[in-house]
Formats: C-alpha cells, sequence, structure tokens
C-alpha cells in the first residue's frame, strides 16, 4: 500500500516511523479511498418535542461502512479527517446527502448536520451550504447546522461573519454539546443562537446528581429567557425524560426513543413513538 500511493515508496518503512504513525498512515489512505468508493453514510437519530412527543427532526450522524471492518462510528475516524483536511469532502457528503434525504420527509421535519471547526474555517463553507440547498430543493429553515464551542474559540471576527451569513441564508445554528467547553455564556452572548444542545453528560447524571439537574435547570431556563430552543442529548429513559419535561425542556434525543438508523428507516421511526432497535 505504501507503494500504491506513489510517493515515499517503501522508505516509510524503512525510516523506522512506528507503529501507530503507520496505522494512521494506513487509516488516511483508507479514508481516501472510501470517499472514492462511496463507502460513507448518513445515519439518523429523531429529536422529539418534549411537549408533544412529536418528532420535530433528524440529526445525521456519519458513518463508515468499511469492507473489512464493518460498520465504524465517527470517533474513530473524524479526528483524522480533521487532521488531514478530508473532512472538507467529507462534510460536503453529509451535507448534500442530509439534505437530499430531507427533502423527501414531510415538510415539518427538520435536518441537523454536525460541522467540524475544520470545515467551518473553509473557505468552501457557504458555497457547499448553497449547493447543497439548491441542489435537493431543501428550504433553508429546515436546515439546522450544530457547531461545538470550539468553533468559536478561534478567530472570532471571521466566525461571526460566517455564521451571520448562514443565519442571512435563512438557515439555523445550534450550539451542540453545550456545557462541555469554555466559556459557554460570553458565546451566548455573541450570536444569537436558535438552539442549545445540553450534552449527554449531563443527562446521563440527572438522577444521581443534584448539580446536573441544577445545570439543566439553568440552560432551560436561559433559553427560555433568550428564546432558545434547548435540546437534551443522550436521553435513555423515561425518568430523565420526565425531568426534563418538568424544567420546560423544549426538545429530547437519545436511545430512549431511538438510536441513530439507516435513512431508509426514517419513516419507520416518524411513525412508531419509540423504536429501540439495535442497528
Ligand atoms: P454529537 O453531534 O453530539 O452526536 C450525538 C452522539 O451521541 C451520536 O454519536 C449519537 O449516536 C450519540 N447518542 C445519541 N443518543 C444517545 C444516547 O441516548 N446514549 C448514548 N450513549 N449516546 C447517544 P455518534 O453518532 O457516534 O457521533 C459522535 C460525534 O461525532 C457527534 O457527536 C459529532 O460530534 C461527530 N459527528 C457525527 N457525524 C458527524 C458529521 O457528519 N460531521 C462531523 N463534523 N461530525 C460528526
Ligand atoms: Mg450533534
Ligand atoms: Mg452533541
Ligand atoms: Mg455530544
Amino acid at each position: 500500500r505504501a507503494k500504491a500511493d506513489g510517493r515515499g515508496t517503501y522508505r516509510f518503512f524503512e525510516t523506522g516511523m512506528d507503529a501507530r504513525a503507520q496505522a494512521r498512515r494506513l487509516l488516511e489512505m483508507d479514508l481516501r479511498a472510501a470517499l472514492q468508493r462511496d463507502e460513507f453514510e448518513a445515519y439518523y437519530q429523531p429529536i422529539r418535542d418534549v411537549a408533544s412527543g412529536h418528532v420535530v427532526a433528524f440529526e445525521a450522524l456519519l458513518r463508515w461502512n468499511h469492507p473489512q471492518r464493518g460498520l465504524i462510528a465517527p470517533i474513530n475516524f473524524i479526528p483524522l479527517a480533521e487532521e488531514t483536511g478530508l473532512i472538507v469532502q467529507l462534510g460536503e457528503f453529509v451535507l448534500r446527502t442530509a439534505c437530499t434525504d430531507a427533502a423527501t420527509w414531510p415538510a415539518d421535519i427538520d435536518v441537523a448536520v454536525n460541522l467540524s471547526p475544520v470545515q467551518f474555517r473553509s473557505p468552501n463553507l457557504i458555497a457547499s451550504v448553497t449547493a447543497a440547498l439548491a441542489a435537493s430543493g431543501l428550504e433553508a429553515h429546515r436546515l439546522e447546522l450544530e457547531i461545538t464551542e470550539s468553533v468559536l474559540l478561534q478567530n472570532s471576527e471571521a466566525t461571526l461573519t460566517t455564521l451571520h451569513e448562514l443565519r442571512g441564508m435563512g438557515v439555523r445554528i445550534s450550539l451542540d454539546d453545550f456545557g462541555t467547553g469554555y466559556s459557554s455564556l460570553s458565546y451566548l452572548r455573541s450570536f444569537p443562537f436558535d438552539k442549545i444542545k445540553i450534552d449527554r453528560s449531563f443527562v446521563s447524571e440527572l438522577a444521581t446528581r443534584e448539580d446536573s439537574m441544577a445545570i439543566i435547570r439553568a440552560v432551560t431556563g436561559l433559553g427560555r429567557s433568550l428564546g432558545i430552543v434547548t435540546t437534551a442529548e443522550g436521553v435513555e429513559n423515561d425518568a430523565q425524560l420526565e425531568l426534563l419535561r418538568r424544567e420546560g425542556c423544549t426538545q429530547a434525543q437519545g436511545y430512549l426513543f431511538s438510536k441513530p438508523r439507516p435513512a431508509s428507516d426514517v419513516a419507520l421511526m416518524l411513525e412508531r413513538p419509540r423504536l429501540r432497535a439495535s442497528a
């Protein structure tokens, strides 16, 4: 395989590159090939309105159907895709796919797409969002882009310009994994986010830790005061859902309703209140 890449030939094995670096190199080649071979797939996880129980959106979550290794979760390839810049192409794939799929869903169901900080800083971002919407015919207001606090850490002037540009197109912006980064409150003042996604770590400890409960209460209260939708991530049981309902959290997402599943299962997930299947 080292030879196939045409650059280093066998020198790559001779320079004493350690096993980890070698594995990384192989994974990188594998990633490039996988893009060509169409091995990536968008899975979808429903997001429900807590008060009505209705599905209001699906979050697109990337999966790699590896011919030998089977289904690979994003944690195992997104970091390297970010380091190598391949995330830009991968991200464009997810955007295109998610918009195309969502255009076939009922008009009141939205789609959420995760943006990597690397993708966010890429000069192609606005053009690729525009292209994905145009090609699919999806109305811009049905697309939510999820960014994490790490996007806001750097280059705030350029970041805000991009966020306002996206907003100007009618796209909605969510702050993902809220509570896990830094100075979250100042971010809420720097840009008018449409949605805050409360990180799973707070939800999983809801029943056992009073401080988690207090944080959820504070964030949902903040959302209410600022007119920002709050979504709890990682809801796994009825007790958590009940506490979230009591605190007035707007939306919930988690294994309680469904794990992420292939696009072909979206109709099923819309039909049934709960689906805990194995996928
Ligand atoms: P995220 O955006 O915070 O997505 C939520 C993650 O929590 C997903 O993991 C989802 O499967 C998982 N999850 C949902 N409900 C539950 C639950 O009840 N219990 C537990 N234990 N987990 C739950 P997944 O699909 O492995 O994705 C992990 C992360 O990878 C995502 O976190 C996101 O940061 C990133 N990611 C996924 N797809 C993409 C993508 O297309 N582009 C980019 N840039 N990042 C992506
Ligand atoms: Mg997300
Ligand atoms: Mg999240
Ligand atoms: Mg998370």
